[in-house]
């Protein structure tokens, strides 16, 4: 860090001013977290400078042959093992049989791993099913304005009208449009989703099932929440969220249509994987497998459940008038006493202010994209820095204070003082503070 401070102080005095940044706000982005030093560290490895375009083995006749190099490059002694241990790692904590899965660890995000079964599966004009994003759903979901909701025929699916996933509406829309594909996931529900039931309607009407755990799967491989496996037939994951590694993507499907899925992301999406970032997928696979972790992801849904609560207590309308998971969506247009805002955009800005770090989310019925009425917090990043249930309280009277007073500018930086105090005692780490 000092060489880096030295050699480039204009970039070193950034990653520090950063650091401060996250350390001494609130961070409740629940698709945020704080990685270890392990995974910190494993970023910046000599894998960062290598090529590894390709596989560690080769697909032939649809199946895998381990001890052949699908490198396109020489000099993979080393990716080679990385990528295989990682392989392994993904494996062995996302599903119930490794034998029977293949895993993918290159994408380089959560969307091109959403893109890379899409192609996998459909061809331009094919269909599929997804959740519509005023309703909880990725942009790559089939969204407009994404390429998955222009190269293909996306059917949207909404929430019913207590913003619960509506399996019936689901089934009559796989009926009737047969889609190739089922996506389910999402990246601002609360409450819980039932892959059993979404596996029985992919299998009655043909379609393939492809979970995006991005959010939840923390919670997926910890037993919290019900397992995508056996149910789906392939799921996709961020790796930076619950998960706490590296920006990247990973893909885990029943062995039948790894082949397909392979081809589709390298060559058919990207170039050469980034090494270093699955060697910090690696480190965080291990890390998921512990014992602290699996309190982790308790904690994260106990914080999560413990502040909904006593939001809701003053006045905060949550969507789905509760929480599952680590995540509560506020309707803050339509909260009571004396909390209602007149948007998200608005609330989050004036919550910056005060420390607390949000983020502005459509809700049904939101017209306006870029001001919307709610706004989406998590308790993953807080959780990992040690706060537990009775943290919640503090969390919650900021968070009602700083949306009582949004226009007072003051009690906004009082509040943003005390929490900086208050997050010296927790436990945050990175080298540049
Ligand atoms: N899928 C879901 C459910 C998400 O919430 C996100 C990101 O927020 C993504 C996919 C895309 O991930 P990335 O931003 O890494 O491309």
């Amino acid at each position: 860090v000092r060489y880096l401070t030295q050699y480039d102080p204009e970039v070193g005095a950034l990653a520090s001013a950063e650091a401060k940044r996250q350390q001494r706000t609130l961070s409740l982005i629940p698709s945020e977290n704080y990685t270890s030093k392990a995974v910190q560290l494993a970023l910046a490895t000599a894998y960062a400078n290598k090529y590894a375009e390709g596989y560690p083995y080769v697909w032939s006749d649809g199946s895998r042959e381990d001890r052949r190099n699908g490198r396109y490059y020489r000099g993979q002694e080393y990716t080679n093992e990385l990528e295989r241990l990682a392989i392994r790692r993904a494996l062995q904590l996302f599903t119930p049989d490794p034998g029977e899965y293949h895993a993918n660890v290159q994408p380089l995000s959560g969307a091109p791993a959403n893109l890379a079964v899409l192609s996998a599966f459909l061809k331009p004009g094919d269909t599929f099913l997804g959740l519509a994003l005023d309703y909880g759903g990725h942009l790559t979901h089939g969204h407009g304005v994404n390429i998955t909701g222009q190269y293909y025929n996306a059917v949207q699916y909404r929430l019913n009208d207590s913003y619960e996933l509506d399996y019936d509406e689901i089934r009559r829309l796989a009926k009737q449009h047969a889609p190739k594909i089922i996506f389910c996931g999402a990246t601002a529900y609360p409450l819980r989703i039932s892959f059993r039931q979404l596996g029985a309607i992919a299998r009655e009407t043909g379609a393939l099932l492809v979970a995006d755990i991005a959010h939840i799967c923390g919670l997926c491989v910890t037993g919290c929440h019900e397992h995508p496996f056996p149910h789906a037939d392939i799921v996709t994951t961020t790796t930076h969220k619950l998960l706490r590694g590296p920006r990247a993507g990973l893909i885990v499907c029943k062995k039948p249509y790894g082949a397909a899925i392979d081809r589709a992301l390298f060559p058919g999406l990207q170039g050469g994987p980034h090494m270093n970032a699955v060697a910090a997928m690696a480190v965080a696979l291990k890390e998921a497998m512990s014992p602290d972790y699996q309190r982790y992801a308790g904690q994260v849904v106990r914080n999560a459940k413990r502040l909904s609560k006593l939001l809701q207590e003053e006045g905060f309308k949550l969507m789905g008038g509760r929480t599952d998971n680590h995540l509560l969506l506020l309707d803050v247009v339509g909260s009571a006493g004396g909390l209602g805002a007149k948007d998200g955009s608005w609330l989050a800005k004036q919550w910056e202010t005060a420390g607390i770090v949000a983020n502005k989310n459509t809700i049904p019925g939101d017209t306006r994209p870029w001001y919307p009425s709610g706004v989406r917090l998590g308790t993953p990043a807080i959780t990992t820095i040690g706060m537990i249930d009775q943290d919640m309280v503090h969390v919650a009277e900021w968070i009602i204070r700083a949306t009582r007073h949004a226009e007072n500018e003051t009690e906004l930086r009082r509040i943003r003082d005390e929490i900086g105090q208050f997050m010296e005692q927790f436990a945050f780490e990175s080298f540049y503070v």
